[in-house]
This record gives C-alpha cells, sequence and structure tokens, in this order.
C-alpha cells in the first residue's frame, strides 16, 4: 500500500515542485470572506464558475477523505520579450485545452494513485491556494496570491493543484500566515494600476486586470483604460515588483519555446484584426476565458493595448478597425488609442469618423479634442 512518502517522491520525479496533504475539513475562513464579500464574488456563478461549494469539499465529495495538493512552478523557462507585460506568464504555460505539459503528468499521477486503489477527484474551484497554505506548501501575499515555502526560491510563480482522494493520509502542519517581510512597504497594494488590491489581503476582483481582460463588460470605462496599460489578458503586475519574487526574477532562464511559438500569433495586429476561425485555432486553445461570441473583448484588449504603446506604427492597424470592425465596442476603443497615439494620421482617420452616431461617433470626438 502507498506510502506518504513514495507518494511524494513520484510527485518529484513527475516535476512537480512541491506537494503537501491536508484534511477535507471545510475551508470557513474562505466562505466567511466570500460570504461578507459576495457582491464581489456573485458574477461568479453566472459565469460557472460558482466558488461557494468549493469551501466544503467533503460535502461535495463524500468519499474523499484527504486533499493531496501538488504546486506547478509556471516560470521555469523565460518567456518572449514581445508577450511579457502583455499576458500573464500563467497564461503562457496554460495547458488546460491542449494537454500537452501539466495535464499530462496530473494525468500520469493520478493514474500512479489509482493503480493502487486511491481514486482522485478534481472539484471545480476548490479553493487551491488555501489548500495550499493548510497543506504547509506556502504562506501568503498582502497581494492575495500564495508564495512557496520551498523551490521556486519561495516565489509566488506557482500554481497550486488540489486532487480530492479517497484514502486517509496524516496532514502537513498549515502555514496559513502571510509571509511578507516587514520592511516591504506594500509595494503590490501601491503598484496595483487599477486599485483592486484595496487593503492587505483584499482584492477586488471586478477592478482587477485579469478580471478586466477576459470578463469586463461592455467597452472598458474610460478611467480605467490608461490603467490597464498593455496588459491584453491577465495581469503579473503585483508579481512583478514583489520583493519575494525578485530572486526568481533575476534567473536567465531557458526559453520557453511553446510560448515562443506562440507569439507570432499573439501580435496585437493579428488580434486586432482575427477572425472566428483564427481565434478559434490559434488563440483560444491557449487562452480560453472568452467563448468565440466575445472575440470582440480580445480585438478591443488589443486597440486599448496598441493605444497606450503611443506607438504610431498602429495607427493604420487602428484606422483600419475604426472603419471596419464589425463591433461598436472595437471600433470605440480603437477611437479612443488613436487619440492616445496622435499624429497627423491618426487625426485624419479619426475627422472621418466624428460624423458617426452612438459611442464611436463620441469616442472619435472626444479623441480628437485631446489631440
Ligand atoms: S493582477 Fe494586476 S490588477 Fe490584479 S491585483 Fe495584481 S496588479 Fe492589480
Ligand atoms: S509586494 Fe510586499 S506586501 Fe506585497 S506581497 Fe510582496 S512582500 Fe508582500
Amino acid at each position: 500500500m502507498l506510502t506518504r512518502d513514495a507518494i511524494i517522491v513520484r510527485a518529484r520525479e513527475l516535476g512537480f515542485a512541491d506537494i503537501g496533504f491536508t484534511t477535507v475539513e471545510p475551508f470557513e475562513t474562505q466562505r466567511r470572506i466570500l460570504l461578507e464579500r459576495w457582491e464581489l464574488y456573485d458574477w461568479t456563478v453566472a459565469r460557472g464558475m460558482d466558488l461557494m461549494p468549493g469551501t466544503d469539499p467533503a460535502a461535495v465529495c463524500p468519499q474523499a477523505k484527504t486533499i493531496v495538493v501538488l504546486l506547478e512552478n509556471y516560470f521555469k523557462q523565460g518567456f518572449p520579450a514581445e508577450m511579457t507585460g502583455k499576458f500573464g506568464r500563467l497564461y503562457l504555460e496554460d495547458d488546460r485545452v491542449t494537454k500537452d505539459r501539466l495535464q499530462k503528468r496530473l494525468k500520469t499521477f493520478r493514474h500512479f494513485l489509482r493503480e493502487d486503489g486511491i481514486e482522485s477527484y478534481i472539484l471545480p474551484y476548490l479553493p487551491h491556494r488555501h489548500a495550499a497554505a493548510r497543506a504547509g506548501l506556502g504562506t501568503f501575499g498582502k497581494n492575495c496570491l500564495l508564495y512557496a515555502n520551498r523551490g521556486v526560491r519561495q516565489g509566488s510563480w506557482v500554481t497550486a493543484l488540489g486532487l480530492l482522494i479517497d484514502r486517509a493520509f496524516a496532514p502537513d502542519a498549515p502555514t496559513t500566515e502571510v509571509g511578507c517581510p516587514s520592511w516591504c512597504r506594500d509595494a503590490c497594494l501601491a503598484a496595483c494600476p487599477t486599485r483592486a488590491l484595496t487593503a492587505p489581503r483584499k482584492i477586488d476582483p471586478r477592478r482587477c486586470i485579469s478580471y478586466l481582460t477576459y470578463f469586463g463588460e461592455g467597452l472598458t470605462p474610460r478611467e480605467l483604460r490608461e490603467p490597464m496599460g498593455m496588459w491584453v489578458y491577465g495581469c503579473d503586475h503585483c508579481q512583478n515588483v514583489c520583493p519575494r519574487n525578485q530572486a526568481w526574477l533575476a534567473q536567465e532562464l531557458p526559453e520557453n519555446e511553446r510560448a515562443a511559438a506562440m507569439a507570432p500569433d499573439f501580435a496585437l495586429a493579428n488580434l486586432l484584426h482575427m477572425d472566428a476561425a483564427y481565434f478559434q485555432n490559434r488563440i483560444w486553445p491557449y487562452m480560453f476565458y472568452m467563448p468565440v461570441a466575445e472575440i470582440w473583448r480580445w480585438q478591443m484588449n488589443a486597440a486599448r493595448a496598441m493605444g497606450n504603446s503611443r506607438d504610431p506604427v498602429f495607427v493604420p492597424d487602428l484606422a483600419r478597425a475604426l472603419g471596419e470592425n464589425a463591433d461598436e465596442r472595437v471600433r470605440g476603443m480603437a477611437a479612443w488609442a488613436l487619440g492616445r497615439v496622435g499624429g497627423p494620421a491618426a487625426r485624419r482617420a479619426l475627422e472621418a469618423a466624428v460624423g458617426r452616431e452612438g459611442l464611436v461617433g463620441q469616442e472619435a470626438r472626444e479623441a480628437l479634442e485631446r489631440l
């Protein structure tokens, strides 16, 4: 019969950064936070990501006896410069659709357990980070992220994967405290561009750039467009500024070949002008939170990033989108972005659009006023 040590050894052989064990007791703190701040999280239900059931895993999966938590370092290799600062690093390694990397190893690990008669279950929206901290794998940062206790140079570039299993194992000692050094003056809170971090360990997810890039409703409000900067999908800013991550960031890492191969398809101009077939074949398999019906949000994000680049090279693409894109939210953002880049060509494109009705004409007029 498998021992804890044998499971730990196998997880390490499979390349996981760490592994820990915890009980299936309810995650009371997480449940209380959700209840107290439900107005910040109620959107998860409409998106099919209801977080509440995950706070009581044994109620959802009565056969579960233990949670085994695996820690995956998703930043073992360096990402292409043209993608860094636009796409969250986590998503550049996401294989939940392609199943060609982490998912393969996870499957092998689950098969290893099954060979010994241990069944494992993946519970959607288990509070994985809380499970990891309870399993002694990491402490929290004031930016709400988990920082590894061992390996990854104690950084936050980790994904926690909690698996419910139907065999009891002794739990590890929890490390659920905040592990930030006292000398850090809350750099993450100060640096968050959209002020989503409202207090230590408190985030308003609806103001987080990650949420805004893939779930934001309608044309991005004007006051958020500049703060969202160049981010197109996700955001790493509060991790990049964190002193707990500098040891990992200072390394020279080998190139991530998968991300390098993806990079040309994710060029801003290609995203702005893509059609449904391009999206489904080249984008969605890697970054899948938005379905094809929401392709407009990808295009709007690309237009906003072009504007914030202030690079005149994007003016022809923005002018084309302003004239041709089928969605007025994309055309509206293209107008705003042209105003942000400026120059004679941008002015001409905006002047041609000022007479249009609705938000496109309005954005064009306001962009011209700012030139
Ligand atoms: S991911 Fe970006 S927007 Fe979200 S909390 Fe961190 S810095 Fe703020
Ligand atoms: S920036 Fe400072 S306060 Fe924020 S998570 Fe890092 S160490 Fe903690």
